[in-house]
């Protein structure tokens, strides 16, 4: 799954559990393993070149997209904060193989991580899908904490 679709769902988690870290934590963990269990786009023919171009896109609009969550969520923002560490965790493998030559996970976790990966290369439509209905849950959700904590405001 495209880590941009991660950071969405991340931030829903988040906003849904604003005051507990903890829990948005552990749900955005649980919302990547669902999400690479569910059939996405993903091509293993790939080169390394290719798969990092692409990459390297999806993580440019995965910071864009954590940028513009992060200016709209009202404060305490720490739960969509944690929401988002723990829902692109899982996926540090691969930039830390790329840069640094080693991956920070114990073996058995990068096996799981690999094994529950459902991808096909005809899947970007999923993809598209996926984060156009997270976009569309995550910007209700901004406005719904903006609506709560303006009337907190105001009472
Ligand atoms: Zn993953």
């Amino acid at each position: 799954m495209f880590v941009t679709n991660h950071v969405l769902a991340g931030a829903l988690v988040g906003l849904c559990l604003p005051r507990n870290p903890a829990q948005a934590f552990a749900g955005g963990v649980v919302s990547h393993v669902i999400m690479d269990l569910t059939p996405h786009c993903g091509d293993a023919t790939l080169t390394a070149e290719e798969f990092f171009e692409i990459a390297k896109r999806d993580g440019l609009l995965g910071l864009g997209v954590l940028a513009v969550v992060m200016a709209a969520t009202p404060a305490p923002r720490r739960g969509v904060v944690a929401g988002v560490a723990g829902a692109v965790l899982l996926d540090l493998d691969k930039p830390c193989r790329q840069f640094f030559g080693v991956d920070p996970f114990p073996r058995w976790l990068s096996r799981f991580h690999h094994w529950i990966q459902s991808e096909a290369p005809h899947r970007l439509p999923h993809e598209v899908a996926a984060g156009s209905v997270l976009a569309i849950a995550a910007a209700g959700g901004l406005i719904g904490r903006s609506w709560m904590a303006r009337k907190a405001m105001v009472t």
